[in-house]
């Protein structure tokens, strides 16, 4: 199968940009990472200003490119400014200005500890998330040098701090780098807020609030956010929220069960399908308050974060310091889903995504894939059609209400719900969409594929072993069947 070119009809509401073989986007496309690409764009003053420890990739695999993007949607002047030099006169974290709204600090798309040193806490000789492969393009605990920079720099100027990193050291937290328990980021780095999970939504959110005119020290009952309330303050009110609290900071390094009952608090308020819980934790000389997550992506909602408009290129300036490893890796792969309902306790997928699943439509599938079809380099394979697990596309409970009242960690283990609809029928039909597109010569799926949903046997265990409407399903076919 040869590649042809693409008629404006097949590629429906692909951008023309598109339309080019040689695809080679002005610089102003990308968001502008020096003081000459924003004055390109004839902006005195950015909004918001996000810096972070990943090389910049305009591509939506990259959460800082996308929440840059979404931040742009809204109308805002936004700028990214990747792996800053923290070791000199600072003058990286000067160069921008002051933005109007508030900094943006994350370590990038992993902790920075896992991006520095191997689970032996050897220091890793390379960093697949910066150009070259370099390693020490950013500082251990990313966030917190990141946010103390910018907070003795510019006080005055509030700090949001998000990404894996953030996020899930948002409580007392135990760090294996130092084999010691620490408290919430929020109280090590001095930020302001912290946006938990995927950040989009409490963004948005956040953004909206601040146009309207609030203060940013009254944003402090947006949901997936956590806020640090000094000990003489007052708890901000939200009357549809209970409190839980967890055991403190101070207990928890007393009393290891303490902070063990704490995780298991922590892990049933994150999972929940709506939160109506709000977790409290004395920390030091405050307290550390965690809003309520959002609930779930609707297709909608997720289909329109993949059609931002991603260059889906590394920024230009790194042509010259060589490839970077996790853009090669996924540079022709294509994200259909978010979330895992796997639980295993070795991963923080759910963790920080959520045990729900959020599905593109296939028509932004498709869009996606037309889109990679005309890179000047693709050569007709799409290395993933994937996820956190390849194979949990449109899946979830059948009904909504018991996922509601579920407190499970996983939907699959110790074994698969009754509640929870296992078909592929839409995963393989999505498969053939793509594998009939004429620019395709081949597709494999990259991410990892869960075969205790494809296997009848533990599938039978699960309706043998249940006392559901469900126990009575042939055991030769899983539920819904590979239709
Ligand atoms: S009820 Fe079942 S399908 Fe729904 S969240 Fe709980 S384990 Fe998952």
């Amino acid at each position: 199968m040869g590649v042809h070119w693409i008629k404006p009809l097949e590629i429906g509401q692909a951008t023309n940009t598109y339309l080019c073989k040689m695809y080679r986007p002005d610089i102003k496309e990308w968001l502008p990472t020096t003081l000459k690409e924003v004055k390109q764009r004839g902006w005195d003053q950015l909004d918001v200003i996000l810096f972070t420890g990943d090389a910049y990739i305009d591509h939506p695999s990259f959460g800082n490119a996308v929440i840059g993007r979404v931040l742009e949607s809204m109308g805002l002047k936004v700028a990214i400014v990747a792996q800053p030099n923290w070791k000199d006169d600072l003058r990286d974290f000067r160069k921008l200005g002051v933005p109007r709204l508030f900094f943006g600090v994350s370590a990038g798309v992993m902790d920075s500890m896992v991006s520095h040193y191997t689970a032996a806490r050897r220091i890793r000789s390379n960093d697949a998330y910066t150009a070259g492969n370099q390693s020490g393009y950013r500082p251990d605990y990313a966030v917190k040098v990141y946010s103390g920079i910018l907070k003795k720099l510019f006080p005055e100027v509030p700090v949001v701090i998000g990404g894996v990193e953030a996020s899930l050291r948002r409580l007392a937290h135990y760090d294996y780098w130092q084999d010691e328990l620490k408290p919430s980021m929020l109280a090590l780095s001095g930020a302001d807020l912290l946006i938990y999970g995927m950040g989009e939504k409490p963004l948005r959110e956040v953004v909206n609030l601040l146009e309207k005119g609030v203060p940013f020290d009254k944003i402090t009952t947006v949901r997936q956010t956590s806020v640090f309330v000094p000990a003489h303050k007052e708890l901000p009110l939200n009357k549809n929220w209970t409190d839980v609290y967890l055991n403190s900071y101070e207990d928890c390094l007393k009393d290891k069960k303490a902070f063990a009952e704490n995780f298991k608090t922590i892990e049933v308020e994150s999972n929940a399908l709506e939160g109506f819980n709000r977790i409290i934790q004395k920390t030091g000389d405050g307290i550390i308050v965690v809003n309520p997550p959002y609930s779930f992506l609707s297709s909608d909602e997720i289909d329109d974060l993949f059609e931002l408009p991603f260059t889906r290129l590394p920024h230009p300036k790194y042509k010259k310091r060589g490839a970077i490893p996790a853009y090669e890796m996924i540079k022709f792969s294509v994200n259909i889903h978010r979330g895992c309902f796997g639980g295993c306790s070795f991963c923080t997928i759910s963790a920080h995504q959520g045990k729900f699943i959020s599905s593109r439509s296939g028509d932004s599938v498709l869009k996606e894939v037309m889109k990679i079809a005309q890179l000047p380099d693709f050569k007709g394979y799409l290395t993933d059609l994937g996820g956190p697990s390849a194979n949990m596309y449109k899946m979830q409970g059948r009904d909504l209400g018991i996922c509601r009242k579920c407190k499970r960690p996983s939907c699959i283990f110790p074994k698969i719900c009754f509640n929870l609809n296992t078909s592929h029928k839409e995963l393989t039909a999505l498969y053939k969409k793509v594998n009939a597109v004429p620019e395709i010569k081949k597709v494999t799926i990259g991410s990892g594929i869960r075969y205790d949903l494809l296997s009848p046997s533990h599938n039978k265990k699960a309706a043998a072993t249940s006392t559901n409407m469900l126990s009575s399903w042939p055991a030769t076919m899983y539920r819904g069947g590979l239709k």
